[in-house]
């Protein structure tokens, strides 16, 4: 037998591991520098490593009280009720369970792009049908609400990612309302606030109580360092109190990601030297990197390199591992997550030096 049409799945492009790198390179991994993946540079929270070890030996129990603690401690921070967050081994996940939720065989959904592969990917596994909406380079990424309207056709889900990856722009609170209140009514608005954290601007969860067709999507994967525990949470209408019990695989979220998510949500001192240094590292790249570079409300920026595969090898080979965004469909840039300030300062060092060099070798 054979497997469903599966020919317009794409398959995900992660940016490269350390290990793969160093590797391929030689190198030994200590001395690499990866910021490819938008994660954490101060690694998971100490408080959720030993809340890890502390719990390990209770894995032989399926997680349950775990989970109901975790997703009471989430709603009391937000002001929603705990059958308002739908946790979920991801993010990615959170997108799947919204899918499941919505979704009904054939309907359309809309998603941005350059944007998160994973908005397609997760509606095509659902039998959903894809269509995009286009932000614009010479309009320098910007979120105004009619880039998503002009293209707006009925669509069953709309996806709209502030602050977006990979280009940091942001979509105004009041333009997200403004997308809600012109769709239709069996249209969800889902809001990505996957980097929310890095940004100045308000989260979305006023327009979730306010509305009945707004969802958002966050994870612990970016400043809270777990991206390789899998843990995300979606907040959705009240009214959908009851479908998460039959839309969540049955305990999707392991006991030990559960602990590490109640201990890192207790560790502010974590996660708010996380976020000063990834404001700091975006003004540092702006001032010292001879490119162009894109304001960003994330933990990231996005730099206008010219030939992003060749930048991405030369910087490789010094060490610097940086995202080629040419899966993004921009061959031209390259993402830049924040790291520490060391980390930081040699990337754009880095860069610069390979700018440099692809600049007199162009002259010649
Ligand atoms: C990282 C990310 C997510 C979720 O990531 P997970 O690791 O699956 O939790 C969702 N949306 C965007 C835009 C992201 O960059």
């Amino acid at each position: 037998m054979n497997t469903r049409d599966l020919s317009s799945h794409t398959v995900y492009r992660a940016g490269r591991g350390v290990e793969e790198v160093a590797r391929d390179l030689g190198l030994d991994p200590a001395d690499l520098v990866k910021l490819s993946s938008n994660e954490n540079p101060f690694g998971p929270s100490p408080e959720a490593v030993a809340a890890i070890r502390e719990h390990a030996d209770r894995v032989s129990r399926y997680p349950k009280t775990a989970h109901t603690d975790l997703r009471a401690k989430i709603a009391d921070r937000l002001g929603v009720t705990a059958e308002q967050v739908w946790l979920s081994p991801s993010g990615d996940v959170g997108l799947d369970y919204l899918a499941r939720a919505v979704i009904g065989a054939g309907q359309r959904v809309l998603v941005p792009r350059p944007g998160f592969a994973y908005y397609a990917m997760s509606a095509r596994y659902h039998h959903g049908a894809v269509d995009k909406y286009h932000l614009d380079p010479a309009d320098d990424f910007a979120q105004p609400p009619e880039r998503v309207l002009d293209a707006y056709d009925g669509h069953r889900v709309v996806y709209v990612t502030s602050p977006h990856n990979p280009t940091g722009s942001e979509m105004a609170l009041d333009d997200v309302r403004t997308v809600a209140e012109a769709t239709d009514e069996e249209t969800l608005v889902v809001l990505d606030e996957a980097y929310h954290q890095f940004s100045e601007a308000p989260t979305g969860l006023d327009l979730v109580g306010e509305r009945d067709d707004v969802a958002l999507l966050r994870t612990f994967s970016k400043a809270y360092g777990l991206a390789g525990m899998r843990l995300g949470f979606a907040v959705v209408p009240e009214e959908w109190a009851d479908a998460y019990a039959r839309v969540n695989t049955p305990f999707g979220v392991t006991e030990l990601t559960c602990r590490a998510g109640l201990a890192a949500l207790d560790d502010e001192e974590h996660v708010d030297k996380t976020i000063e240094t990834a404001r700091w590292a975006r003004e540092y790249v702006h001032e010292h990197i001879d490119a162009s570079v894109r304001d960003s409300g994330g933990n990231f920026v996005l730099v206008d390199v010219g030939d992003a595969s060749a930048v991405i090898d030369a910087c490789q080979r010094e060490g610097v591992i940086l995202r080629d965004c040419t899966s993004f469909g921009l061959p031209e840039r390259v993402r830049i997550t924040c790291g520490t300030r060391d980390e930081t300062k040699r990337a754009v060092d880095t860069l610069n030096e390979v700018l440099a060099e692809v600049d007199s070798c162009a002259s010649q």
